[in-house]
């Protein structure tokens, strides 16, 4: 796409912009009465806009092609977050967060949590420890058969797009909540550290699938960006086993998978195996037999 002056700006504000938007709104929803509403609302209001500026000025515009999985990828996303949300939601009825039901089984009093630091700070450091956890349950995802079989759905797609985000299987959902979490619990962090990850993991993982031009420079240093997610969903194995960070780059740059040529990532994406059509199939593939023999195909990446 030929990008004219005012575009090339926009580029370069619209990932600051973006993420600004998400994160003060987030902090809205948070703060407000019913904040898993209210952060609903945020959600859905910057995947509509994400939506309209994909088809103002696509990264890509043959992605804008339809794939005939938009179902299929909408149902994924609604019923695991449908799942998480809802098993929040009893724990608070029982008059308990999520957090605070789970962290004094495993972490009586640790006090090991820096509870007096500002809330930013809390955050910033849960987002850390966090990360590491999600690193290594996303490179496990690619490198260990098991579990590539649940993270395989994710690759499968043809095209990138904001509906692409929450396409991801149930098993491999948990998986990364799971060991993204534990270490907090540990430490004994606060409810409210563990809800801005939410909000950050959700409003990133947005911008990170979305087909927008955008530049983002130097804060490929530090963040998620789509131009690094691209090359996470490269067909090629030495391309696509990179950049495993969901938010931050640092412990691929730590680990040595941190991947960003200055070339331009390609827009032929997907796996060599074969991914079942539909919701219930895609659920049940893992699980199957053949299906499983399907999704290995002839490159487990
Ligand atoms: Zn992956
Ligand atoms: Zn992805």
């Amino acid at each position: 796409m030929q990008l004219g002056r005012w575009s090339d700006w926009l580029s370069w504000l619209l990932w600051p912009a973006l993420y600004g938007l998400g994160l003060f709104g987030s902090y809205l929803a948070l703060g407000s009465s019913r904040p898993l509403l209210a952060f609903n609302g945020v959600y859905l209001g910057l995947f509509v806009v994400i939506a309209l500026l994909e088809r103002l000025m696509p990264f890509e515009p043959q992605w804008l092609q339809d794939d005939g999985d938009t179902a299929a990828n909408l149902a994924h996303t609604v019923f695991t977050k449908g799942l998480v949300q809802i098993g929040a939601a009893l724990a608070a009825s029982l008059g308990m967060g999520t957090a605070l039901v789970v962290q004094p089984a495993v972490a009586p009093a640790s006090g090991l949590w820096p509870a007096a630091w500002p809330l930013f700070a809390q955050v910033v450091l849960g987002l850390v420890i966090a990360e590491l956890g999600l690193y290594l349950a996303h490179r496990i995802a690619h490198e260990w058969p098991l579990f590539w079989r649940f993270h395989a759905l994710h690759h499968s797609v043809r095209r990138l797009w904001v509906v692409n985000t929450g396409r991801f299987h149930i098993v491999d959902t948990c998986f990364k909540a799971v060991l993204g979490q534990i270490p907090l619990y540990f430490l004994g962090a606060p409810l409210a550290v563990f809800l801005w990850i939410s909000a950050v993991t959700a409003v990133t993982g947005l911008l990170t699938h979305c087909n927008i031009v955008l530049r983002t420079g130097p804060l490929d240093w530090v963040f998620s960006t789509p131009g690094l997610h691209r090359w996470h969903h490269s067909k090629r194995i030495e391309e696509g086993n990179r950049n495993y960070g969901e938010n931050l780059v640092l412990w691929d740059l730590l680990f040595g998978t941190y991947y960003n040529p200055s070339r331009r990532p390609p827009a032929d994406i997907g796996i060599h195996g074969r991914i079942a059509v539909g919701f219930f199939a895609q659920l049940a593939q893992p699980f199957r037999r053949n299906g499983v023999r399907d999704i290995m195909g002839q490159d487990t990446q």
